[in-house]
């Protein structure tokens, strides 16, 4: 990967530093589109003693000083999405990182086993926490049983923690002049999370539970950062991230307040990119297209039965009614999130789907449709639900690519099969990365069962109802 234009670079002297090569197991356009990242870049450079670099997969040195990954005293990973577990143990395959102490953190820590004998520690929660307390331990090298009796470190090997960690109240440190490029998928916007968790309870939502509990950042604090950042960096979007930016409590101040620095400063575009239809808030709908977004974000996920039955209890009436108002502010263009293989789903449910993509369409929208099978996720109350069967799924995404054609776009089965199984899997799944990632990549399918054939995995199996012991399930009081 060559030089990236990137803004707000931290650039510090290597000398007498403790060195940490911060790894997000994916692009650099993905990498520099989380918040969490830029979060935890910025939050580590603020401590003298330390220097963090970043690393993505394209990326092979660190993109501060183009050193080797071989040159870090200590390795994190950012692990946000199941398929980056076969990057993840890329980089320790083979860039040889197996005597380098490591540290993973993300979402999908929360079911920590497939990564057992690839890492030393695990921090389930947010970083803000502890991480400081954890390097600074690190550094002094005080030891194991120090180190897990900081909030959210795990010792995977000897099953050691003391629980899950987070800031609470919200208004940990928030970068006001983050590290950001034309690459995001913002483009180079300023990110800000309004709140963390969501006070809906969707049955199938993994985000609810890690990001558990519901807090808020305080109006004063996000003013404060959103001032800042925007005078001094001259973003060009500003990017309000939250479960659902309807419930924030304070949202008509917020509106206000961004109505009053567009008018003294200069025009940025906000983007709002996770709305609830059924705690619409209209004076916010205006206020985004003012500003310049024209596209809006929403989740019906499936057929109005299956949506009541997965927890989100909104019919395609509201969500029409929804549209008249998009409609009336100016707004041009629709995305919706679908899934299909939920439990119970017939064709029906598809039919209605196309039904309501129809109505909309019809409105005058242009409609983008993203589909992606459904993958029962740990922690979740859809955990033992089955992920369906391969040839079925192929079968319904055809016929929805069929009846949407150019409007669809999906990760397609292979990326929701991976998901399924390493969301749910266990050590054994973990060997079986290993094994495919020795073996050559990326893996099919096809492949993917021999490898697990040879090692004697049931893959179907694991797949469908993930691993029979369930062990993410012994571990749940403790991360609450
Ligand atoms: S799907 Fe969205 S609204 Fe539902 S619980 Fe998850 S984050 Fe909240």
């Amino acid at each position: 990967m060559g030089v990236v234009a990137e803004k707000f670079t931290v650039k510090k002297k290597v000398r007498r530093k403790f060195r940490i090569a911060l790894v997000y197991p994916n692009v650099y356009k993905v990498a520099i589109s989380n918040l969490g990242f830029r979060i935890l870049y910025h939050l580590l450079n603020l401590y003298e003693r330390a220097y963090c670099e970043r690393f993505t997969s394209e990326s092979g040195r660190s993109l501060e000083t183009g050193s080797s990954i071989s040159e870090f005293n200590l390795i994190m990973f950012t692990y946000q999405y199941e398929p980056d577990l076969f990057e993840i143990v890329r980089w320790v395959v083979r860039q040889n990182l197996s005597n380098r102490m490591k540290i993973v953190g993300g979402p999908c820590v929360y079911n920590p086993f497939p990564l057992k004998g690839l890492t030393d520690y695990v921090y389930v929660g947010e970083a803000e926490a502890s991480i400081i307390d954890f390097i600074n331990e690190v550094i002094d090298e005080v030891g194991e049983d120090v180190l897990t009796t900081l909030k959210g470190v795990l010792d995977l090997e000897n099953m050691k923690y003391s629980g899950k960690g987070f800031p609470e109240p919200l208004d940990t440190f928030l970068p006001s002049l983050q590290a950001s490029s034309k690459l995001s998928v913002f483009g180079d916007a300023l990110l800000v999370d309004v709140s963390r968790g969501c006070r809906w309870s969707c049955k199938f939502c993994f985000g609810r539970y890690v990001y558990s509990p519901y807090r808020e950042r305080s109006i004063e604090q996000l003013t404060q950062v959103i001032e800042e950042g925007l005078k001094a960096g001259r973003y060009e979007s500003l990017v309000l991230i939250s479960a659902d930016l309807n419930s924030y409590s304070r949202l008509n101040e917020l509106i206000e307040y961004l109505n009053e620095l567009q008018k003294r400063s200069y025009k940025f575009k906000v983007v709002a990119p996770s709305l609830r239809i059924d705690n619409l808030n209209e004076e916010l709908i205006e206020f985004l297209v003012e500003s310049g977004e024209k596209t809006i974000t929403l989740a019906p996920e499936s057929s109005e039965d299956l949506r009541y039955m997965i927890g989100k209890k909104f019919t395609d009436e509201d969500l029409l009614k929804a549209c008249t108002i998009f409609k009336r502010y100016g707004v041009k263009k629709i995305k919706l999130y679908f899934m299909f293989g939920l439990p119970g789903e017939t064709m029906q449910d598809l039919e209605s789907i196309i039904g309501l993509v129809r109505e909309i369409m019809k409105m005058g929208f242009l409609v983008r449709v993203s589909a992606n099978p459904f993958v029962p996720k740990p922690h979740t109350p859809f955990e033992d639900e089955e992920f369906g069967d391969v040839k079925e799924l192929k079968e319904r995404l055809r016929f929805l690519k069929k009846e949407l054609k150019d409007a669809l776009s999906t990760d397609g089965i292979r990326q929701a099969f991976l998901q399924s199984i390493i969301a749910r899997g266990d050590e054994e799944i973990g060997k079986l990365v290993v094994e495919c990632v020795k073996s050559g990549e990326p893996p099919t399918i096809t492949q993917l069962k021999r490898n697990a054939e040879r090692l004697g995995i049931d893959l179907k199996e694991y797949a469908k109802h993930g691993s029979e012991a369930k062990p993410w399930k012994r571990l749940r009081t403790h991360y609450l």
